[in-house]
């Protein structure tokens, strides 16, 4: 009998909301889950290439576009970033569940593109508290704070068209969402199928 593909899981959510907080508690909670690394042009931030992401120049994203390496890319914030299409679909082939943390446009692209893939959004308790987490992480300037603020309104609006909401009010109690939303889809997906590769 061939082998179930593995399922897509994507989560979003607005700049400062703590989707990486998140992951980082529930992925060890989950064997059999990988989270995939995106290639992006935006600067390193004291992360090492491979771990975060791939550093690249503009040109060498360029280049994994025309090769068609990416299953979707986006520009987010004045970056650009995609997700390796090749990392993903093997694991996918040989059964393993993975997980994209990418921007509303890539969730909205792999919507598209892969049948039965989850979408999971997290939202803000509101925009002042998700203003508040943005000046204590400290990593943004005002201007910068500005654009995700204006940007997370689009978002929000674009996570009608996602399949999970969870509101990271409580990280604890949000994180048991999180888990409790994968391991109870991933127990009765049928796999996903990524469309015309
Ligand atoms: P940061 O630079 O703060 O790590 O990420 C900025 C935003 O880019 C986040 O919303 C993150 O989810 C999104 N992002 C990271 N990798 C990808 C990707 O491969 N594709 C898309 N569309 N968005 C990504």
């Amino acid at each position: 009998m061939p082998k179930r593909s593995g399922t897509l899981f994507v989560i979003s959510g607005p700049a400062g909301v703590g989707k990486d907080t998140l992951l980082e508690r529930v992925l060890p909670q989950i064997p059999g889950l990988r989270k995939s690394v995106s290639a992006t042009t935006r600067p390193p931030l004291n992360q090492l290439h491979g771990e975060a992401y791939f550093f690249v120049s503009p040109a060498e994203f360029q280049q994994l576009v025309a090769e068609g390496a990416l299953l979707e890319q986006a520009e987010v914030h004045g970056h650009w970033y995609g997700t390796p299409a090749k990392w993903v679909q093997e694991q996918l082939a040989s059964g393993r569940d993975v997980i994209l943390n990418i921007d509303v446009q890539g969730g909205l692209a792999i919507r598209e593109k892969c049948t039965n893939a989850f979408l999971i959004f997290i939202d803000p308790p509101s925009l002042t508290e998700l203003e508040k987490r943005l000046r204590a992480r400290g990593r943004d300037t005002e201007a910068e704070i500005q654009r995700r603020l204006q940007n997370a309104e689009g978002e929000i609006d674009a996570s009608r068209e996602y399949d999970f909401l969870i509101t990271n009010d409580d990280l604890e109690e949000a994180a048991e969402d999180l888990k409790a939303v994968i391991e109870s889809t991933r127990a009765d997906a049928p796999g996903t199928i990524v469309l015309g590769v």
